[in-house]
């Protein structure tokens, strides 16, 4: 791999860095948009086969740059329909990227770090510490796998991918310009053709960086907040003790005034049993979200090992959401997918003490057997 890393990786650039790239080359616009409909709608990552560029470009192209694709290790498919990818990144660690079907829509899950730094108290991609940002081709290029693993090569491909949420590994405001870049990538038409209103980006509260999102680009909004007042979300989210909870009520709302339609932002809501999941809880959350557009997502705690937290019942789970309901809210809970594949919610770096070594034996896997899944691009 080394003798390429100097090349430029045009996988990773977004529609404003494509143009650049072409401007530098003395070619027009248009070459941008022809680039990123070969590699995000054909999954062309051979130069002499674009046709529609000329032999000297392409001789030229190979030179500087490559579309560096990124390596699948793993696959898996849950009983329900959900699939998990498990991709491998320099410096020898492993993402993983969920795509869950649904009646109406197919919705991608995408990480944007490495670990995370922020610790939340329920989290085991936290629990994991941080290990790096990932760059703009590791974050669009598991777009690329998910879409691609879709179609026969050399075809345009089916839009089995109508959702992209930035809910997989890692705080995306925390690796602002590579997750813009990416989600530029995800919008454009001549890339994924994603509606701004199905890309959603979901942050525990990073507060200066939500006021600078609404200022460069307008995907929809996810918060969460799993506590409704600054003493228990302090535990469970320790960013809150910097960004408490009425700044960051106060930052979602200026994010949705910015944005030039009406559109609700999503609060995540995390139950766990007898910690935040009792009736003065939903009645907390009531009033801290009285002033917001927003739809409250449920989402029962999804257990790991030594997590010290319970998944509550049923019973407890509805009595909440339709508190909440009786509040004028609308409140909805989310099903667990794929948890017979570790796919769920704050399970996708899996069993925490065992991940490391989880990825690595994906990784010697494939080097020790050479199968074709390793290859599956
Ligand atoms: N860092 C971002 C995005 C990734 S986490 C954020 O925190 O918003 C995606 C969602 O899954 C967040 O709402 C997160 O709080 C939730 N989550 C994390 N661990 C979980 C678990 N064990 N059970 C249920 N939800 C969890
Ligand atoms: Fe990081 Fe989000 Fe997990 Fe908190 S919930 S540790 S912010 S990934």
């Amino acid at each position: 791999m080394s003798e390429t890393n100097q090349k430029i990786n045009l996988l990773g650039l977004s529609p404003a860095k494509m143009e650049a790239f072409f401007a530098d080359l003395g070619e027009k616009k248009f070459r941008a948009q022809q680039m990123l409909k070969w590699i995000h709608q054909y999954g062309e990552p051979n130069f002499d086969n674009m046709t529609n560029m000329s032999k000297p470009l392409r001789a030229r192209m190979s030179e500087i740059c490559e579309i560096r694709l990124p390596e699948v290790v793993y696959e898996d498919f849950s009983k329900d329909g959900t699939r998990k990818w498990v991709m491998r990144v320099d410096g020898g660690s492993a993402i993983e990227t969920v795509y869950i079907p649904e009646k109406d829509r197919g919705t991608l899950c995408v990480s944007s770090q490495i670990g995370c730094s922020l610790d939340c108290s329920f989290c085991s991609t936290g629990k994991q510490g941080f290990n790096r940002d990932l760059s703009v081709a590791e974050i669009i290029g598991q777009v690329y796998v998910a879409a691609m693993s879709f179609h026969e090569p050399g075809e345009r491909r089916e839009r089995k991918i109508t959702n992209v949420v930035m809910m997989g590994m890692g705080e995306p405001l925390l690796n602002f310009d590579n997750v813009v870049d990416a989600m530029q990538l995800m919008m454009d038409d001549n890339a994924y053709g994603l509606s701004k209103r199905r890309v959603t980006l979901s942050t525990s509260g990073v507060v200066p960086m939500m006021e600078k999102l609404g200022d460069v680009i307008d995907v929809s909004l996810a918060v969460s907040l799993h506590a409704p007042n600054d003493e228990l979300r302090n535990q469970l989210v320790p960013i809150n003790k910097k960004y408490p909870i009425k700044e960051l009520i106060a930052a979602t709302n200026r994010y949705l005034n910015k944005l030039p339609d009406r559109r609700k932002a999503t609060i995540e809501y995390t139950l766990m049993e007898g910690v935040n999941d009792e009736l003065e809880h939903a009645e907390q959350l009531a009033e801290v979200l009285r002033d917001t557009p927003c739809k409250i997502n449920l989402i029962p705690f999804n257990p790991f090992p030594n997590s010290g937290y319970k998944r509550p019942s049923n019973n407890r789970v509805y009595r909440f959401r339709d508190y909440l309901i009786s509040k004028n809210f609308i409140a909805t809970i989310r099903s667990t997918r794929g948890d017979d594949i570790d796919a769920a919610c704050g399970q996708l770096v899996g069993r925490v003490e065992d991940r490391t070594r989880r990825s690595e034996r994906y990784i010697n896997a494939v080097q020790l057997d050479d199968s074709p899944r390793g290859n599956s691009v």
